[in-house]
């Protein structure tokens, strides 16, 4: 079995397939493998309760998922804290309210301070009077990592804007603390990697 295949069954899931309960909280929990359609290894994780209801057992590996609590004093490391910056970054570049524009425009300055982004430069957009937009300035940066250029309108810098989008922040970092687990018996995975 390839390793990325491996890598990808090898993650469990947040929450229990049938019922939706989170499997984080209730820390061991069952979890199998099935065949799927596309040649694929499909990994399921249930709650104990549905595992019990569950008629169908038609797996091919079985072994107990033992979730790990993340440390909340645990500190991020450089790469765990970009990406997790990243991430938001991404689904932020979706919205449109105000503050999460504010947000966006102070994690592109914080991401450049890690050297993630790099400046670029400004360009103003002209005004459109038939869409009603008046010029813009808009900001240039260049994601280091895929090279991929972005642009982010530009604000006005407004400290407690600034405070409240680095509260924002702050608190998705500590959300989303990456999370450890252990499988208690690996060796059924271990005799897939060797096939
Ligand atoms: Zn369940």
């Amino acid at each position: 079995m390839e390793k990325d295949k491996y890598l990808n069954i090898s993650r469990p899931n947040r929450n229990c397939l049938l019922c939706g309960g989170s499997l984080v909280e209730i820390q061991k929990h069952p979890s199998i493998l099935v065949d799927s359609q596309e040649e694929m290894v499909l990994r399921k994780d249930f709650c104990h309760k549905c595992w019990e209801k569950l008629d169908n057992k038609d797996y091919f590996s079985y072994w107990i998922t033992r979730r790990i609590a993340p440390d909340p004093h645990r500190k991020l490391s450089k790469k765990e804290r970009d990406s997790l910056l990243l991430r938001l970054f991404e689904s932020l570049c979706q919205k449109t309210d105000e503050k999460s524009v504010y947000i966006l425009f102070y994690l592109s300055h914080l991401l450049m301070r890690y050297k993630v982004f790099a400046w670029k430069g400004s360009r103003v957009t002209p005004e459109a009077p038939e869409t009603q937009t008046s010029e813009k300035t808009m900001l240039i940066f260049e994601n280091k990592l895929t090279g991929e250029e972005i642009q982010i309108p530009d604000q006005d810098l407004d400290g407690e804007k600034i405070a409240e989008s680095k509260k924002e922040i702050d608190g998705y970092l500590n959300n989303n603390l990456p999370e450890e687990f252990s499988e208690e018996s690996t060796n059924n995975i271990n005799r897939l990697l060797k096939n």
